[in-house]
């Protein structure tokens, strides 16, 4: 079996600053508490390596109960961004802040300043429960309504003469966001569109969805908290037109999942660890060929 490995994939700019910063936090604490709140990255195993650099999880995701649990120290806050009510109240417990929050997020958060600042109320694309929603909605509670799909969309209802603007959680498919946009844009026609969708997210979803034409099948190495690994995993699925298997270790991988297949595309997710991409990589080009597995006994 050919194994494809699609690029671009792995670790964006986002996450590679978040754990470099995390681990030197750790690596220079002199035995005083360090505490991320929430998961640096949406990756058990990046989580454990930070855990053996000093570093302790508080795994809450609602931030504002996670911090309560922090009581002295410093507090790493994670890529996903952060509201401004947990940085008071962080700074209100005496921590020493450490913001890791990426700098496509910091963007929009900005965004959603200003555009309130303008009066011109925001709608945000993004997902329910999602530390990177909870950050931005923060911002500007009382101006921004998040929706998660068309049927919401079709739903909002505004005053007369309200101006609008969109934008969108960075990790989202593009595709699926384009489609919220687009009916945004038929609703209320004057509305301003700002899509946020990182270019991380954007190359490693266009790159997978390319690629798909040319193997059978594709395996997403991400965790299933991450959000842009299940993505990459459902565009390959609804636009590439492929089966996609997300998995987490190369221990998830089923030989059945390759009966039949004769190149296997390899893609991970932004928080992904490089070494868990190559063992998938290495347990796929392991795997007996097509033939083989499909020759009858
Ligand atoms: S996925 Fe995008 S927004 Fe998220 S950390 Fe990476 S570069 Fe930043």
């Amino acid at each position: 079996m050919e194994v494809v490995r699609i690029r671009p994939r792995g670790y964006c700019h986002g996450v590679v600053e978040a754990i470099r910063l995390a681990k030197r936090v750790g690596a220079e604490s002199d035995g005083k508490p360090v505490t991320m709140l929430g998961y640096l990255v949406h990756n058990e195993h990046a989580t454990r390596e930070l855990e053996e650099a000093g570093v302790r999880l508080v795994a809450e995701s609602d931030r504002m109960k996670g911090l309560a649990q922090i009581t002295e120290g410093t507090v790493i806050f994670t890529a996903h961004g952060i509201s401004p009510q947990v940085v008071d109240a962080a700074r209100e417990r005496g921590l020493t802040i450490v913001d890791a929050t990426c700098s496509d997020v910091t963007r929009t958060h900005d965004l959603v300043r200003e555009l309130t600042a303008r009066a011109v109320h925001v709608i945000y694309i993004g997902k329910r429960g999602h530390p990177e929603p909870a950050g931005v909605m923060g911002v500007a509670p009382d101006n921004t309504t998040l929706i998660e799909s068309i049927e919401e969309a079709d739903a909002l209802e505004f005053a007369p003469g309200t101006r609008l603007a969109v934008t969108c959680q960075t990790t989202l498919s593009m595709w699926d966001t384009q489609a919220i946009i687009d009916r945004l844009t038929e609703r209320f026609p004057e509305i301003e569109v700002h899509n946020e969708i990182c270019r991380a997210t954007q190359e490693r979803q266009e790159a997978a969805v390319l690629a798909a034409d040319d193997v059978d099948c594709v395996v997403v190495v991400g965790s299933r908290r991450s959000s842009n690994s299940r993505r990459l995993a459902q565009v390959v699925e609804e636009l590439g037109h492929k089966p996609a298997f997300l998995v987490d270790t190369a221990a998830e991988l089923r030989p059945e999942w390759f009966r039949g297949v004769r190149r296997v595309g390899v893609t991970s997710g932004a928080s992904t660890p490089t070494q868990l991409t190559r063992a998938v990589v290495a347990a796929l080009e392991a795997m007996p060929d097509a033939e083989e597995v499909t020759a009858p006994s």
